[in-house]
């Protein structure tokens, strides 16, 4: 199971410090987890140095297509690589939204992510207004497919299902609901696929315990080391 904390652009080195010493000594010990940060890129050095030998990962949040070339503002990952982090998310919605991310760069990133070592969590999901007119299963199988296609199964690429509705919204998906998208995403792509959207410690469990839920992706409850530690134990508990 992989609970992967997203700070998104919280966190200088300073903090990312402080709560990294926090997180190590929280879920210290704990079993059948893979626990994640995913650091801004400028607070990667400091989270890596005080995860060192905690077996906490520390990720990126995106990461280009080439090794490089004149794309001011983007961060290869093979210079990620080059600093130790372990992975990297990819398309996630707020790319997607904000910033011109499609199924396909999103499934090209991951993809040369892939092929330069690195672990991806490669984010999908339906807007409200798609799950309103019934067109979940189309929206996943485009989303899904264009990563199938590029990317390919692969023993480092986990997706993350994150309905955008549920996003920062304190909405969450329902656990029948996760489990529905979650075996249709299964059935496209054999890999881990773990839920995002308002995941907090007092849902984690019944989202977790879902058969084809393999973890969480958490956005706003990361940046508190005791929830996302109680999100963590709560995923041990899970499968124990
Ligand atoms: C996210 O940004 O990936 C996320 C799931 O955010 P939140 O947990 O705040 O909904």
């Amino acid at each position: 199971m992989l609970v992967a904390g997203n700070w998104k652009m919280f966190k200088g080195p300073s903090a990312a410090s402080t709560f990294c010493t926090s997180l190590g000594s929280a879920v210290d010990g704990i079993a059948g987890v893979d626990v994640v940060v995913c650091a801004p890129d400028v607070s990667l050095p400091a989270a890596l140095a005080a995860l060192d030998g905690s077996g906490i990962a520390v990720y990126a949040q995106n990461a280009h297509w080439l090794e490089n070339g004149p794309f001011t503002g983007e961060v290869a990952p093979e210079m990620l690589a080059e600093v130790g982090v372990a992975g990297t998310i990819v398309g996630h919605s707020e790319r997607r939204q904000y910033f011109g991310e499609t199924d396909e760069t999103a499934a090209r990133r991951a993809s040369h992510a892939l092929d330069a070592g690195l672990a991806v969590i490669a984010c999908v999901g339906e807007r409200a207004d798609e799950r309103d007119d019934g067109r979940m299963d189309e929206v996943l199988h485009r989303q899904v497919g264009a990563i199938a296609e590029i990317a390919g199964p692969h023993s480092r690429l986990t997706i993350a299902y994150e309905p955008i509705w549920a996003i920062g919204t304190g909405r969450t998906a329902s656990p029948d609901q996760a489990q529905e998208a979650h075996a249709l995403i299964r059935s496209l792509l054999d890999v881990p696929v773990v839920y995002g959207g308002s995941v907090k410690p007092e849902n984690a469990a019944s989202l977790l315990g879902q058969p084809d839920v393999g973890g969480a992706l958490v956005g706003g409850a990361s940046l508190d080391v005791d929830s996302f530690a109680a999100i963590c134990l709560s995923a041990s508990s899970s499968r124990s």
